[in-house]
């Protein structure tokens, strides 16, 4: 069949299995091409932060499927020789409909990895449940590893807490008032105004049970219980802060609420692993990036298209893989502690955040409009982004061929 991309209230809901596969090549040679440009070689020994001199043998990605978790597993592999499991719970394809993106990058994460010959598992299910968390010790007792890195990558609507059954909805909503912001459409380009509703005491506190940082906990603890994490163990899990324009709708809202949560855990975290294993524990603050997620935040889709614009033309834009090859070479192994703000984040959004960058989008927010959007922002970057993130629109895939089966890459 010829598969097109199909898109619903700013959703893409279908995934092309070859360009997914293509994409993840491609974050596979981008993390190669910095192993030649910063000398470093697979499987060779590290250091940083508690991770003392010696390879990055294993790592555990939770959320390994999409975005910055799959990003998190290939530069583990290629740039550091890391055998991986990862857990995702991803949709997956039939001979003749669609899977979701992630059920296709596992499979071409999967078949790079066994053809540079380093292991990888790949579990698919609910990352909440404790099914999974015996499924992953059990993997890593057979693969013979302990984890000396676990990347905790999650974002979902929904959960449900194994000790009650009860399950938790998650919501993006302000504070106090209604929030506004305008959003563009990245299709047509069509500008349109998203508004949000304020939350009550009890959506923000089941946010907080869902993106907050019970689950890393309890990830952390029955992983040190089942001694499958290594000395010096380095955990990290991901957050945004993102420019004050958004800090109603994002970072002073539910979800940043719930970012909060999570921030403390690391810090209760950080205390726990340096007694148990003398390991680590960080939040690390990324870039904005277009995800299924993103796409749907008021103001959000707008800001990083302009962003875009702006950090292109300053040569410092970075998708998922640019972000976390840096974390990782410059933050967690680079052979020194790793560098913290004084709320203990690592800030990888640096760049994003640059007064300057900021200066120049919001001048450029203030004037936009329809007409002027594809001068102003990176309407055609953002669409690009939208769309390959679904194997769409990506270099090297013929569209009009025949795809002749849904449920393989
Ligand atoms: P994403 O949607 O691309 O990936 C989410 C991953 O979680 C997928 O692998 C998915 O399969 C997995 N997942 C969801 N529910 C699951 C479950 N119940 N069990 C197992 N796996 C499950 O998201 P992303 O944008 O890469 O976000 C990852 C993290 O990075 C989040 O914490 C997010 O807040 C943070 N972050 C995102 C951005 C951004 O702009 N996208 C910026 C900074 C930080």
């Amino acid at each position: 069949m010829i598969v097109k991309p199909m898109i619903r209230s700013n959703i893409c809901i279908n995934a092309h299995p070859l360009g997914c596969a293509k994409e993840v090549e491609h974050q596979i040679a981008y993390v190669q091409s910095k192993n030649s440009s910063r000398g470093r070689k697979p499987g060779a020994p590290v250091s940083g932060g508690t991770h003392k001199a010696g390879p990055v043998k294993a790592a555990l990605v939770l959320g390994c499927s999409t975005g910055y978790g799959l990003a998190s597993r290939i530069t583990a592999t290629f740039g550091y020789g890391a055998a991986t499991v990862g857990v995702s719970f991803e949709k997956e394809g039939t001979e003749t409909k669609s899977g979701t993106p992630g059920w296709y990058n596992n499979k071409a994460f999967d078949r790079a990895a066994a053809k540079a010959g380093i292991p990888s598992v790949t579990i698919n299910g609910d990352a909440f449940s404790d099914a999974i968390r015996t499924q992953v010790i059990e993997a890593a007792k057979k693969l013979g590893v302990t984890f000396d890195v676990v990347i905790y990558s999650l974002a979902s609507p929904v959960r449900t807490d194994p000790d009650t059954g009860v399950m938790y909805k998650s919501v993006l909503k302000p504070f106090g008032k209604p929030y506004s912001g305008m959003t563009v459409d990245p299709m047509s380009g069509k500008l349109s105004m998203m508004s949000a509703e304020p939350a009550n005491d009890d959506e923000a506190a089941q946010t907080v049970k869902v993106m907050g940082g019970e689950d890393w906990a309890r990830w952390i603890e029955r992983l040190t219980a089942a001694g499958v994490l290594s000395q010096g163990c380095t955990t990290v899990a991901y957050s945004y802060i993102g420019p004050a324009l958004s800090h109603a709708i994002y970072r002073d809202g539910t979800i940043g609420g719930a970012k909060k949560h999570l921030e403390k855990t690391a810090r209760e975290l950080d205390a726990t692993l340096a007694k148990s294993i003398g390991g680590a524990a960080f939040v690390s603050i990324n870039k904005g990036l277009v995800t299924r997620s993103s796409a749907v935040i008021p103001i959000i889709p707008l800001y990083l298209s302009v962003l875009f614009k702006v950090m292109k033309a300053k040569g410092t834009h970075e998708g998922c893989i640019e972000q976390i090859e840096r974390l990782w070479a410059e933050r967690l192994y680079a052979g020194a502690s790793v560098p913290v703000d004084a709320d203990h984040l690592i800030r990888i959004d640096d760049l994003e955040l640059d007064p300057a960058v900021q200066k120049e989008v919001d001048a450029r927010l203030a004037r936009v409009t329809e007409e002027n959007l594809p001068e102003l922002g990176d309407l055609t970057g953002y669409r690009h982004d939208f769309l390959a993130a679904n194997g769409f629109d990506v270099a090297g895939i013929d569209y009009e061929a025949d795809v002749p089966r849904m449920d393989a890459i």
